[in-house]
């Protein structure tokens, strides 16, 4: 009876979980934000009336459709997915994580993925139980084919997961040795394809090949990040397990309603993913030309890039100061020592944030 409510936290809540850090997802109000790789681009105001007028017609007190039929064939054609594959969607690609780690989360289990990468791979395995191996990227942020194979050989995972391009280094890894992770690994393969919009490259036709490979996607960095759409394809004889995990009505009508509405129009996010990859060339020229900046060039909606002069904190501060948030990656140590990230934004913020990183960085504003 003398337990402190802080004595009970620690004793019944596992410790696996009380070392965990929750996600930091830092306030923006006010802000250009420039940290979460979103689509700077609202809807135009005619195909928002048109999407409110789909949304009237649900029948909110339904549960929605558990197989999400209608959305799973529209995403088939517009995603490209062979026609023997299966799909299973998630609450976001990260619910798709969860699931999949928790249907492999045998006593032992190991998730393994190259280092630095998406930390909800990491986070997830944590919390869920599995041991998490990291394979440290090469400096020029490829996959190192031999410390990954033995790792593999090594570890023996049950998942491996390759962001394919990776975040937050921005590169795709070479096809071949993704080639070889697939033929190495005992278990599962998972290529999270959440830039595919803007990489121009995907292993979703490969999937005929490849036994233990499931491609993910996500509609988040394409313009619907507030939707939470996840998808996942790959064998059924894999997908019909961890349909298992899913909770049965884990993508709400709403977002089904909406999902299929956006991709009927896709055209306007194509457009939009084009307008931000011309920027993301734009924007990466003329970091280039920046003294005491390296960028690399990169696949996604962002650019990471290191300052070889002032520290990145001191930098991340700076531009906070002018109103702009991105993404400081010095803590994760190792290779990206003095790193930041930066989300490509429409082309005002983008020439807000130069601007301030050129005040920044000490450099005297160009024209
Ligand atoms: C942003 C991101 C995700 C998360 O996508 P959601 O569908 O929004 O959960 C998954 N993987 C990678 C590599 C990402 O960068």
């Amino acid at each position: 009876m003398t337990d402190t409510l802080e004595d009970k936290v620690r004793r019944w809540i596992r410790p696996e979980v009380l070392a965990l850090k929750s996600y930091h997802v830092p306030e923006a109000r006010g802000l250009i934000k420039l940290d979460a790789m979103e689509n700077p681009y609202s809807w135009p105001d005619a195909l928002k009336s048109a999407w409110f007028e789909r949304l009237r017609a649900i029948d909110i007190n339904r549960y929605p459709d558990a197989g999400a039929r209608a959305l799973k064939a529209r995403l088939r054609e517009a995603l490209a997915v062979p026609a023997d594959a299966a799909l299973m969607l998630g609450n976001g690609s990260d619910e798709l994580i969860q699931i999949i780690v928790l249907a492999l989360a045998r006593p032992g289990a190991v998730v393994l993925a190259p280092v630095p990468t998406f930390v909800m791979y990491q986070q997830i395995a944590l919390a869920a139980g599995p041991r998490f191996v990291g394979v440290p990227l090469r400096a020029d942020f490829g996959l190192d084919r031999p410390a990954m194979l033995a790792a593999i050989a090594n570890h023996q995972p049950a998942v491996v997961f390759l962001a394919y391009p990776n975040n937050p280094t921005g590169n795709l890894f070479d096809a071949a040795d993704v080639e070889a992770v697939l033929e190495a690994a005992p278990g599962l393969v998972v290529l999270d394809e959440a830039y595919h919009a803007f990489a121009g490259a995907s292993f979703m036709d490969r999937l005929d090949r490849h036994a233990n490979l499931l491609v993910m996607r996500t509609l988040s960095k394409q313009g619907l990040a507030g939707l939470r759409l996840g998808i996942l394809a790959g064998a059924a004889a894999w997908l019909d397990e961890l349909d298992k995990v899913r909770l049965p009505y884990n993508v709400g009508s709403l977002p089904q309603a909406s999902a299929e509405f956006a991709l009927a129009h896709r055209r306007v996010f194509d457009e939009q993913c084009r307008t931000i990859c011309e920027e993301r060339e734009r924007l990466y020229q003329a970091l280039r030309r920046l003294p005491g900046i390296t960028v690399w060039p990169s696949r996604t909606n962002f650019l990471l890039f290191r300052s070889t002069g002032r520290s990145a904190g001191e930098i991340h501060q700076a531009l906070l100061r002018d109103g702009i948030l991105i993404k400081y990656l010095d803590g994760a140590g190792g290779v990206l020592h003095g790193c930041l990230r930066v989300t490509i934004g429409t082309p005002a913020e983008n020439a807000s944030f130069l601007s301030a990183l050129q005040k920044a960085c000490g450099a005297p504003p160009a024209g």
